[in-house]
């Protein structure tokens, strides 16, 4: 029996698709208990039956990231559902694209409220359960271009590269009460996120294009590829790993 997160209890935000979809069946498959926070019911369908099949296991909490109360909510719901807090996967994002001169203050504003405060409030609130459980992991979903910008990229590339020093400055502050704090930085994965960006593109070959260019292989990650970095950095074979910036990216930051 696979067992690397036995008796963990994980929140996963953005846990409805992609790449929290991915981690929230693996964290399952693995022997963690998870809630599923989300704006929207769980769209992976093996995901939505796990959900109405196994409530010992898995159950959906609807959130808001950037709202705190319903931040506080998602983490209580884990509490009291499954007995302790251990583990949060911080994965709710916006794609906030556009340059620094086309976009406006509110659509800045919202990237942040989403990729940069929703990361913060999920670490706010899990500390105290966190000291209780004698530790835990925070795993920051944020991106390559937290640690690289790209073009049209502004508001998303600024807010990811708060996600990754916030990670770190957690991880100074936390080390004395067992927290580790750590950020993943995907490279391009094919989810909703970056599909509807395709699909919204004047050119939607030239966008795909575009896409597959920033890999060094031509084309794009599977949401596994990034959930099976957080079942590591949530397992306790990840125990001096703290601080870190996990770069799961098929070569992208290589060049
Ligand atoms: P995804 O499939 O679109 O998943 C993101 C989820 O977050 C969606 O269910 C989305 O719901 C939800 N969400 C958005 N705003 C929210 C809010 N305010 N409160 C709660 N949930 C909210 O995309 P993904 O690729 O898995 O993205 C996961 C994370 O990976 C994001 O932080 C993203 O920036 C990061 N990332 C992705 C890539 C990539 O190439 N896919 C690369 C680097 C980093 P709605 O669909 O209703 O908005």
């Amino acid at each position: 029996m696979p067992s690397r997160l036995q008796n963990k209890v994980a929140v996963i935000s953005g846990g409805a698709s992609g790449i929290g979809a991915a981690a929230a069946r693996l964290f399952v498959a693995e022997g963690a208990c998870v809630i599923v926070a989300d704006l929207q019911e769980p769209l992976d369908r093996k995901l939505a039956d796990l959900i109405s099949t196994d409530p010992d296991k898995i159950r959906f909490v609807k959130c808001d990231v950037s709202i705190e109360d319903e931040v506080v909510a998602a983490i209580e719901a884990a509490a009291s559902a499954f007995g302790k807090l251990d583990t949060v996967v911080a994965c709710a994002g916006v794609p906030g694209m556009g340059a620094a001169g086309d976009i406006s203050a509110e659509h800045w504003d919202k990237t942040f409220a989403v990729n940069a405060r929703g990361v913060f409030l999920f670490t706010k609130y899990a500390i105290p359960h966190m000291i209780k459980a004698g530790g835990g992991s925070i795993i920051n979903i944020s991106s390559a271009f937290g640690i690289v910008a790209g073009p049209q990229f502004a508001a998303y590339a600024a807010s990811k590269g708060a996600v990754r020093n916030f990670s770190k400055a957690t991880a100074l502050d936390y080390i004395g009460q067992g927290i580790r704090s750590n950020s993943i930085h995907p490279g391009y994965i094919d989810t909703p996120i970056v599909q509807n960006i395709i699909s919204n593109a004047e050119d939607t070959d030239a966008a795909q294009s575009m896409f597959n260019a920033l890999q060094p292989g031509g084309h794009a990650g599977a949401p596994e590829d990034i959930a099976w970095g957080c079942v590591y950095l949530a397992s306790d074979e990840a125990r001096f790993v703290t601080g870190a910036e996990l770069v799961i990216d098929g070569g992208l930051l290589a060049r």
